[in-house]
Parts: structure tokens; sequence; C-alpha cells
């Protein structure tokens, strides 16, 4: 024993060096002992001991020991200690001569059996999990009340479990519920003493044990009481069998994040823990002697123990992984299950509280507590209209070299909604809208709501049979177009009316009709708009929009980011993503002004920063894949006029945000969140400067952030009951932004629409399929999805969909498709399984062009791989994560043919930066080589420089090799072709 005596004042941090200092366990000694006067006569003695030749019982019989030959001494009398009758080094060497053998055999059997497949305990943590796991540490105490602990303690003598037993019952209810899984894996100490002679030996015996409980099908705690209790005698049965024995055999390979078999250690102790009755003489146990900061082996470690009948408990954790509050709300949520338990334990473990009465309130109440009084009108045109009263002469609408002031744009829809009128357009009609981004487009949205009814986006690019569906599900009875690029909807299945723009007629027509609006009124639940999404059961849904979710929306964004009149807003999103109706009505209805980008080059990112720079824009929307771009864009200055740019779509990554904070001084980006269901956006934050990161990881995503004023968002579990900070759930998303319906599909609608529980009127919260989780500053952070849709570049996909297109062509017998990468990168991928298995899967080309049928263009994959069959997990379901990587068996793309001439060696040229490919042949297809939508509209940007011509970007759909594309472009009569030198523009593009 070295020892050492310390005077006063050094106390407590002579007693935590001593717990803190390394021991030398190659020259020992393995235990430290240090005394401290206090005061005169009164000490404090300080040991530590290596765990490796001690444990807590031992600690135990060690006080005992010490404290009588103490009292013996002190009173002369002799040692009183009765002479031990074996050693510890004896059991070692019986211990080694035992466990071997059949012993070991079926001990490892009984393990074996037990912890194959055990899974990752995952628990939400606050900060990503480090590569290497961290031994820094801390600890929480928490205390369960006297009245709770009698009621366990009576539950368990009526159910044949000890205290131990009842209590990890209750912690494994705690663990599936955070790590949203029912098998949970927690470890325990035994103190391995179960035969006599070892029961006063000082020493190491303590062994690990691994209780792995199934927690499947809801069981009540009862129940559960009996699974657990099972589990532990079958463990304790096993006991001998070292841990670290069983680690080796069980575990192939080490993972350095985290422990092996268990991450969570879970003990209880029976023994009164404040020591007995405190007398001076026999020495009291220093309290608060365990150091807040100390190292940790498990990313949790919990232990209860008797204090007085009430228990008290602490939690040991990694700070790398957690912060204080969240332990110290997980102690509130395991006291406040315990009492759950403990006033009926016949109740299902799902349905057992975790939170707290207050916490609950916070949920459900201030955080989402966000009621605002609407402007006094029905729809958001009135406020237009009552722009164009004020200030008619004011800039409304600039595009191109046209602009068209308030007042000529009420002229124009005005004039549109008595022609609407007149073809039998009225209050729920549905109206078609097929345009060329322009002032029309403009005007034909505003004639439609003067008209009473609501507009369907067209994309003339869609298939004709989507385009059809679409029409007819619907119930469109007048289309609104421009002749140049709808011409094709007008077929067999198409409305029977047709309003040309572009027509003479109709403009002699319109001059013929009246400025002023017609006498319509629209009510605040009246349809506004209606778009489609993509369906998983393989055809689109048509989302019903009210009037008054759009009035929400947009007075959401004026109160929250005010747009004065004075400023100018660019419009690039196309009409059928919802994105565009804040984009065109906000600055409409606030009296600013409204930038068009031409059309087809909304993702052409020269003209748009040419846009931002020439008109001096304020506020500009991006998706973030394409914000990706824009951020790593070359711009001719830092956009000084840009004050907020915002973001949504899909995730939006910090790095992103802090990359432009760093080049632009004056804007804000603030990120959006919202599903089309919910009228554009139900959440939203913004991205405080300098960083864009304030507390939020590089690396990760911003949050979504808080509801939008009268939207509540709810984070609920499979019972939809709330659950807690930090723990993930469901996004329910109420209030005025619900969309009505899924047109014509009440099964769908009742499907996602379901009963608010918690507002208590008979209202609906629509379920987003959305997994997020509360952070501790009232801010949501998206966490991926419940179920299988993806969004690529923004655009939102049910791969099912996809599927059930590709399973319908003969040589296809199945089919799974997801995405690969990320941001603008990420690819949608087919893998499949031929018909037959002599011929393979069919041609990659051939599988687009079956797609492109029915599918619009960023629904058919990039790559499409074939598998002999589709991986399945041992309970035969689709394994994704053994689905391989796309590019190890992508199609090779056709024997290399030199481009010959000049065009189709400037087109190759710019494929090859475009798409990051070193040699572009004359015949290889665009998409094989990795293109898609945003790539093309690049590749068309970069045509009209580099070569002086004008190719619409579907003509890239339709002849996607550089000879096809070249001849079109030769051919082009309107055009003359000639490269021309690229001044100053012949910079590397963003993807290369
Ligand atoms: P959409 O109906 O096209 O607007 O797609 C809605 C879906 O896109 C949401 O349910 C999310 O899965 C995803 N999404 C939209 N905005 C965001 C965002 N800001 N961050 C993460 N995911 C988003
Ligand atoms: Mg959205």
């Amino acid at each position: 024993l070295s020892g050492s005596t310390h005077p006063v004042g050094e106390g407590n941090a002579v007693i935590a060096g001593q717990g803190l200092a390394p021991f030398d366990l190659a020259t020992g000694p393995l235990v430290r002992a240090a005394l401290l006067r206090v005061d005169g006569d009164d000490h404090v003695l300080a040991l530590a001991f290596h765990h490796v030749v001690f444990d807590e019982w031992s600690d135990r019989a060690f006080q005992r020991e010490l404290l009588a030959l103490y009292e013996a001494f002190r009173a002369g009398l002799p040692d009183p200690l009765a002479p031990l009758g074996i050693q510890y080094a004896d059991f070692a060497v019986w211990q080694r001569q035992w466990l071997s053998g059949e012993v070991v055999d079926a001990q490892l059997a009984y393990w074996r059996e037990r912890l194959t497949g055990v899974p990752i305990l995952e628990l939400p943590t606050d900060r990503p999990r480090p590569p290497v796991r961290s031994t820094e540490g801390a600890v929480r105490r928490f205390a369960v009340p006297a009245r709770t602990a009698d009621a366990l303690r009576a539950l368990s003598r009526e159910r044949g479990t000890t205290m131990f037993m009842t209590l990890l019952a209750a912690f494994d209810v705690l663990m599936s519920r955070y790590g949203g899984s029912d098998d949970i894996a927690v470890g325990t100490p035994v103190a391995n003493r179960n035969r006599a002679e070892t029961e006063d030996l000082l020493g190491f015996f303590v062994n690990t044990l691994v209780l792995r409980t199934d927690l499947s099908g809801d069981p009540t705690f009862t129940e559960l009481l009996a699974r657990v209790r099972e589990t532990a005698l079958g463990a304790y049965a096993h006991q001998d069998l070292p841990f670290e024995q069983v680690v080796d055999e069980l575990v192939a390979e080490r993972d350095r994040s985290r422990t092996p078999l268990f991450q969570v250690l879970f003990s209880y102790d029976s023994e009164e823990r404040g020591g007995g009755p405190a007398s001076g003489e026999r020495g009291d146990s220093v309290p608060g002697a365990l150091p807040d900061s100390l190292p940790v082996k498990f990313d949790l470690m919990v232990s209860l123990g008797e204090d007085d009948g009430a228990l008290t408990g602490e939690i040991q954790f990694s700070t790398a992984l957690f912060d204080a509050a969240t332990i110290e709300r997980m102690t509130g949520h395991l006291t406040a299950l315990l009492e759950a338990v403990a006033a009926d334990p016949g109740r299902p473990v799902g349905a057992l509280p975790l939170l707290t009465a207050p916490e609950r309130d916070h949920l459900l109440r201030t955080w989402t507590d966000t009621t605002a009084t609407l402007p006094p009108v029905n729809g958001i045109h009135e406020l237009i209209a009552e722009r164009a009263a004020a200030r008619p002469d004011s800039v409304a609408v600039v595009s191109g070299d046209r602009t068209l002031t308030y007042g000529e744009l009420l002229a124009r829809a005005n004039r549109l909604a008595h022609l609407l009128r007149q073809k039998g357009v009225g209050t729920e009609s549905v109206v078609g809208l097929c345009l060329e981004r322009g002032p029309d487009m403009v005007a034909a949205v505003l004639a439609v709501w003067q008209a009473g009814a609501a507009y369907l986006p067209l994309d003339p690019s869609y298939p004709a049979d989507r385009l059809a569906y679409m029409l007819a599900d619907s119930g469109t009875s007048v289309l609104v177009g421009h002749r140049e690029v709808a011409a094709g909807l007008v077929g067999a299945d198409g409305p029977r009316t047709v309003v040309w723009l572009d027509d003479p007629a109709t403009r002699t027509a319109l001059a013929a009709l009246p400025a002023i609006a017609p006498r319509v009124s629209v009510l605040p639940l009246q349809l506004a708009y209606v778009i489609y999404t993509s369906g998983s059961t393989g055809r689109p849904k048509g989302v019903q929009i009210t009037h008054r979710g759009v009035l929400n929306r947009v007075s959401w964004m004026q109160d929250r980011h005010r747009l004065a009149d004075t400023e100018r807003v660019l419009q690039k999103t196309p009409l059928t993503f919802d994105a565009s109706v804040w984009e065109l009505l906000w600055p409409l209805s606030t009296g600013a002004e409204l930038v068009l980008v031409e059309p087809g080059r909304h993702g052409d990112l020269d003209h748009v920063v040419e846009l931002l720079e020439s008109r001096r824009i304020t506020v500009v929307q991006f998706v973030p894949s394409l914000f990706k771009l824009f951020v790593a864009h070359p711009w001719p200055s830092a956009l000084p006029s840009l004050r907020a740019v915002f973001c949504g779509g899909e995730a939006l990554p910090v790095d992103d945000v802090a990359r432009f904070y760093a080049r632009n001084a004056t804007a804000v980006v603030a990120n959006l969140y919202g599903p089309t269901e919910n009228t554009i956006d139900a959440a939203s934050t913004e991205c405080p400067r300098p960083h864009g990161t304030a507390d939020w990881s590089p690396g990760g995503l911003v949050p979504i952030g808080r509801p939008l004023t009268n939207v509540r968002l709810m984070v609920l579990d499979e019972r939809l009951q709330p659950v807690p900070v930090g723990v993930a759930g469901e996004l329910f998303i109420a209030g005025e932004s619900l969309a009505r319906a899924y047109g014509d599909r009440p099964a769908l609608t009742a499907e996602r629409f379901v009963a608010d529980p918690y507002a208590g009127d008979g209202s609906r919260a629509y379920r987003s399929g959305d997994q997020v989780r509360w952070r501790a500053d009232g801010r949501l952070e998206f966490l991926g999805r419940v179920d299988q849709q993806v969004k690529v570049r923004g655009f939102r996909i049910e791969p099912g969909e996809v599927e059930s297109v590709l399973t319908a062509h003969p040589g296809v017998r199945s089919a799974v498709v997801t995405t690969w990468g990320e941001a603008a990168d990420r690819a949608l991928v087919a893998y499949l399984v031929p018909a037959g298995p002599v011929d393979g899967i069919p041609a990659a080309a051939e599988l687009r062009e079956h797609l492109r049928r029915s599918v619009p263009e960023f629904m058919v994959p990039t790559f499409f791989t074939e598998l002999a069959a589709l991986p399945l997990t041992p309970n035969g379901k689709l394994d994704r994560a053994a689905l391989p990587a796309p590019e190890a068996s992508r199609p090779e793309a056709v024997a290399f043919v030199a481009p010959s001439g000049t065009v189709e060696e400037l087109l190759a040229g710019i494929w090859g930066r475009v798409l990051g490919v070193e040699r572009v042949g004359a015949q290889d297809d665009f998409f094989e080589l990795g293109g898609h939508s945003l790539l093309a509209t690049q590749v068309v940007s970069r045509i009209r420089d580099v070569l002086d011509a004008e190719v619409p970007l579907a003509a890239l759909f339709d002849r996607p090799t550089v000879r096809s594309l070249a001849a079109l472009v030769e051919g082009s009569a309107r055009t003359t072709v000639r490269p021309v030198t690229p001044v100053g523009r012949d910079r590397p593009l963003p993807l290369s």
C-alpha cells in the first residue's frame, strides 16, 4: 500500500486525483490510498483500486473488514477476523480448470443462441457519433419517490420477479421508445459469487451479462415482466463464461465507434445506499465523492439503488454523444415510466406515457401555438386587385424586355376571366394551364381565380397518357394554353374547350371584353389549385388546395419576411411545383416586382445569375441541389442586392449555407419545409449569419425549423402519442394549411388525412411520412422518410410508381427503385430481375423509352442494374442495404465513335464538361453517361453560348446522343450555327 497524508484544503482535488490517475499494470501497485486531515482528529481516507483486482462486492467486504480492524485496534484488541478458507489465486486456478470442455461449450452455445444478430441500440444522440468511441463522460442523478418504489416492490412480489427485473423491464421500455426498436439488449454486471467460499474474497469476480429482451407485439407490462424474468434467469444460469470470451466468440469485426454486443449498462443494487445509520465513530461515506465528469465505458450506464425506501439513480453518459439536458430529460422519462407502471402494470408498454406534464404541454402547445389573424379577404387575388387599384402604374411583371404594370396585369386577367366565364367556367371548375413562362402565365393564374375557379398546372413534356389522366381525374373542363407548347394536349381525351392565348382570334375576343373583374367572389375553403404528385400505387394523385391555405402561407411570409413594394422577386419555379405559388403571389400581393426567367431556363445558372445581377433581384428561391451549384457558380459580383434566399423541397446542408455566406454579405438564407398536401410549407427557419451554422453541426442539415403561423406540428409515435424532444417520430401537420383532399381518392385521403388526435374538434391532421425530431430549442430536425418516397433534385418520387411501370415491361420480372448519391449527384436507380434467365434485362434505352410513355423524365432512372434475384433479409423482406452500387454494373456506353465535324466536336466537349466525363463519343447516350434534367439545362445553355444555336430542352430527351443532337443543331433553320468564341464564359462548370 503506497500512502501519503495531505493537509486540509486540497481535499476534493486530491480525492478526484486519486481516482483518475492511471495505474501501471505492469509493475503495480494496483491500490492507492491517501489520508486527509479535515480537522484535528477528523480524517478522510481516500482509496483507489484498479478494477482488475477489485469489484463492488470487494468494496463492501473491504470496508466491513477495515472498520472491524480499526475498531478492534483502537480498543487494543487483537485481529477479530476469521482466517480465509481460500485466496483469490485458489479461485482463479479452480475457475480455469472448471470452465473448460463441456461447461464452456454449453455456456457458449447458450450465448450464441441468445445473441446472434443482436442489433445495435441506436439511441438518438445530440451530436454525430465519433468514429472512435470517446470515454469522456459525466453523470446525472435522480430519485424515484418511495410511494412508487413501494408499488414496484409489491408488483415484483406479485409477479415473482426481483426488483432488478421489474426495473430492467421498465428500462427496456425506455430504450425501446428512444431507439425505435423492439429488440433491446442491455448489459448488466453480476457479482458472480455464487459459491460460499468466494463471498469474503477481495478480487475481481464480477462479470457482465447481456440481457436481450423481445418487446415485440406490444405486450402489457406484466407480460413483458415474464419475458424479462425468463431472459434474466437464463442469463444467470450461464453467467460463468467471462464476457470477454463471449465477445471473442460472437463478434467477428469490432466497431471502434461503440462497445460490442450492448451499448447501455443497467444495474440495480438492493443494498441500502446511505451506508446505514450515521456514526461519527464509524466514518461516513463522503457525500458527492463521485466527480461530475468522469470516464465512461458505455453510451449510458444507468444504476439504481435503495435509499431509505425510495430509489436513487444515476446515469453516467458519454458527453461526446449527449448533452446533460438530454440526460436530465431521460431521467424524467424513466421516472414517469416507473410511476405509470406502478399505477397500472396491465397497460400495453406502447401506451405507457414517458412525458412529464410540462413537457407534454410544451410539445403540443407552447412550441406550436402560432395563431395569427389573416387579412380580411377570402383569396390572395383580392389583395392583388387592391394593389392594382391603389397603384395601377407601378411595375408588376418583368419578362425579358416586356413589362406589365399592375393595371395592365389586372385588366388582362379580368378579360380572360370573362372569357372563361363565357366558356362555362365557374365556382369549383378546374382550368388546365399549359403556358410558357411569361406575362400570360401570370395573368392566367389570376384570371382563373377572378372567375371563381381553380387551376391545374400541366407540363407539356409529361407523357400524353399522364396528362390525359390528370385532365380526366381532376375533371378539367377548360384548358388555357399556348398552342406552341400545348397543342399535343388536345387529343381524344383532352378537354373539350381550349383557349389558345397565342391565337390572334383569342386576342381579338379578349380585347372586346371588360377590363374590370367579373362579379364573382370566392369562399375561403374553395379550391384554388390542384397539383399532382407521384403515387406509390402507380397513379399520381391530385392535391386539392384551398384559397385559405394560400392566403395563410403568403400572409405568414409577409409577416415574417416583409417584402417592400420596392423589391424584386425572381420567378423561376415551374407552375407544376407548388413553390411557384408564393414566388408569384408574395410579390404581387405586396406591390413588389415579379421578374420572370426565360422559358425553359430556370435551371440555367448563367441566366439566373445574370438576372440576379442586372435586375438587382432581392429575393430568390432555390431547391437545395441547385443552391449547391449556385453557391459554387462564378458570379460577376457578390450580388449585393440580394437580401433573402429561400431554399426548400429537400434537405439543406449546413455547409452550403456557410459557403454562400462566405461569398455574399447581404442575404439571409431561410429553409422552407412542407409537403404539397400542406399548401407549400409548414415549417421554416432562418440560418443565422455569419456562418449559417450557429450550433448546427458542419456536415449536417439545417433544421426545418418551427411551424408557420396557424399551422400545428406534432411529432408522434405509432400510437399517435407525442414523442419527447430528441426522439424520432412521424410529423403530423394540422391547421389552416391542410389540403382539402386528394381528388377522387377517398380511401387515400382517409389514410393520409386523419382525425387530429389533439384538436378535439373533429379537425384533421396530415400524416407527412417524414421522420423528424424536436430539438431542445423548439426547432424540428428532418431525419428521413418512414416510407420509400424519395426526392431527387427536389422532385418528389414514389419509387413504387416507377417500379409498377417497370414490371409492366414483359422483360422484367421484378424491380426495385431507389436513389444513389447525394444532392445534385443523387440519381434514381432501378434494380431489375429479368423475366427469363437467358436474355437478361432489356437494354437501358428500351427501358427508358418504355418509361417515358408513362412517367415524366425526372422519374426515369439514370441507372438500370440487373440482379439475378432481389436480396432478401432472413425474414423475407427486401434487404436494401445489400443492393449493389449502380456504378459496378452500369451498362457500358456503346463502342466509342469519335465525333466528327465542328458541331459534333463542340457538343462532345460540352457534354464532357457538364457530365464530368473525359471522352464522349458521337453515339454515347446522354442519360447513360449520368445526365439528368438539371444537367440537360446546362447543356442547352452551353449550346446557346458556344454554338450560338437555340435547342429546346425537350430535344435532348428525344435525341440523347451527340450525333443526333448535332443533326438537329445543324438542321435548325432558325439559327445560323456558328461556334462563338466564348469570351470570359469558358469557365469550369460546377460539376466538373
Ligand atoms: P413536395 O410535396 O414536393 O413539396 O415534397 C414534400 C417532401 O419533401 C417532404 O415531405 C419532405 O420529405 C421533403 N422536403 C421538403 N422540404 C424539405 C426540407 N426543407 N428539408 C427536408 N426535406 C424536405
Ligand atoms: Mg413543398
